[in-house]
């Protein structure tokens, strides 16, 4: 029978000044189990290619830190979403109701019509907010060592929103024509047939609750400088926007500002200022251009800590730093709103590897670690987070993409390194 289950809702979640809806001392929506017997509810999205494979080692690893989880499994792949014309309103029922899930990858196919479940989910559920820490373990092959990197992407505006007008159509010649119209400065010179049009709203609420949760997170997790991303110098009405509001957030929080100047007129934040920490120039707030930030990664890495973009620069930037610290296999996300968590890695479903347990799982493993922190249960998620260290550490048990030769015959499979990294927890 299963024990009493703790994370039936929030009544809290509808207080907040601020939709950043911090609500427990563990920082998370959901109160900390206290009880032994209690539960959490938590909905699984195996996914589909490997998704399964790897959600299942994921639940494996999880249950084995002895956090109790009352998996509420929730098929959402690729099948399903044919099948049904959508993500099914029970999927979306589950994780409202839950508040938080796991989810393994999920196929969009190119071309044909839909548009991305996880994008959809995303912005269903208002997850605004997408953090993927970037961190180096030893026995990962790597150009670079001691990365420790963590990306906040703004999740739901930019050009991700989806207003897109297709060239050709008539409807897009008379946008076009319109925009022209209105336009004071620059206006669209090429042909009115042959422009297709992707429309990029950013708004200041929706930056600044970004901004705020890099703070937050900076805060919590004792980090010691917030970088603020885009490209204001070419777009000045959405990018300049952002960088605006990033330094309103910044002066609310009393950070350091690398450039004095930027400081220069800056009011704080009013809704945030006085009621988040005043962190007294501990946090160092600076700015880079996308480009230059591309190359400085490259070249100094260990200059950077938490990177706050939108959402285009922020997918690009994801990519980047996974790659500084080994690639897709070991980068981890989260996706956090206030109506909820999903909890996913940062590659895809790779589907040509479907059914042959081959794939690493350490990043959704690592995702699981993620979300063991947001829950609060924080020597569960170190515990973890220590048993695959030390698992890729040993480069015995690991899967092929982990090997220095990838048609290694030694390389175990996707199930087998989650075993691995259940006996190193149960070692200690
Ligand atoms: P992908 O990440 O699925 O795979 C690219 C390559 O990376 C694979 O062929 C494989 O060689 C390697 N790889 C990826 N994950 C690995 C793992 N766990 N272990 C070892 N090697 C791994 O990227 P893709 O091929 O561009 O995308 C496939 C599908 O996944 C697409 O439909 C895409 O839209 C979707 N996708 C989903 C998500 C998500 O669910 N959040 C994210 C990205 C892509």
């Amino acid at each position: 029978m299963l024990g009493s289950h703790r994370n039936k809702g929030c009544s809290e979640l509808a207080h907040g000044l601020h939709p950043v809806g911090v609500c427990h001392s563990n920082g998370c929506l959901i109160p900390p189990l206290t009880d032994e017997t209690a539960m959490y509810n938590v909905t699984l999205i195996p996914g589909d290619g490997t998704g399964p494979e790897i959600a299942e080692a994921t639940r494996k690893c999880i249950d084995a830190t002895g956090v109790k989880i009352d998996w509420d499994v929730q098929e959402c792949g690729i099948e399903v979403i044919q099948r049904e014309g959508k993500v099914p309103e029970r999927v979306l029922d589950s994780i409202r109701r839950n508040k938080v899930a796991i989810k393994g990858p999920i196929t969009t196919p190119i071309g044909k019509g839909f548009r991305s479940v996880n994008v959809f989910l995303r912005q269903a559920l208002n997850l605004y907010a997408c953090v993927r820490p970037c961190k180096s373990y030893v026995g990962v092959r790597s150009h670079y060592k001691n990365i420790d990197l963590v990306i906040v992407r703004e999740n739901t505006e930019d050009l991700y929103a989806g207003v897109e007008f297709e060239a050709g159509l008539p409807k897009t010649a008379e946008l076009i024509q319109f925009i022209n119209s209105i336009a004071t400065g620059k206006k669209i010179s090429t042909s009115l047939e042959t422009t297709g049009v992707s429309i990029k709203p950013i708004s200041i609420e929706g930056t600044r609750n970004i901004v705020n949760h890099a703070f937050e997170y900076a805060v919590k997790h004792g980090r010691k400088s917030i970088s603020s991303v885009c490209k204001a110098n070419i777009m000045k009405f959405t990018d300049g926007l952002w960088y605006k509001e990033s330094r309103a957030v910044a002066a609310a929080y009393g950070a350091r500002f690398e450039d004095k100047s930027l400081a220069e007129g800056v009011v704080a934040d009013p809704q945030l200022a006085g009621k988040v920490p005043n962190t007294a120039g501990k946090i160092e707030y600076t700015e880079r251009l996308i480009d230059n930030m591309c190359m400085q990664l490259v070249q100094k890495p260990e200059l950077y800590d938490v990177i706050v973009l939108p959402n285009l620069y922020g997918d690009i930037l994801s990519d980047l730093c996974a790659g500084l610290v080994g690639g897709l296999g070991v980068a981890p996300g989260a996706n956090i709103g206030i109506d909820g968590a999903i909890f996913e890695a940062t590659h895809g479903s790779a589907p040509k590897y479907k059914g042959q347990n081959k794939v690493n799982p350490t990043a959704l493993i690592l995702s699981g670690k993620l979300m063991l922190e947001h829950l609060g249960e924080t020597a569960a998620a170190e515990k973890l987070e220590r048993a695959v260290a030390a698992v890729i550490a040993e480069g015995k048990d690991v899967t092929y993409d982990m090997k220095p030769d990838r048609n290694d015959p030694t390389a175990v499979g996707t199930s087998q390194m989650a075993d691995a990294i259940c006996r190193k927890m149960r070692q200690g």
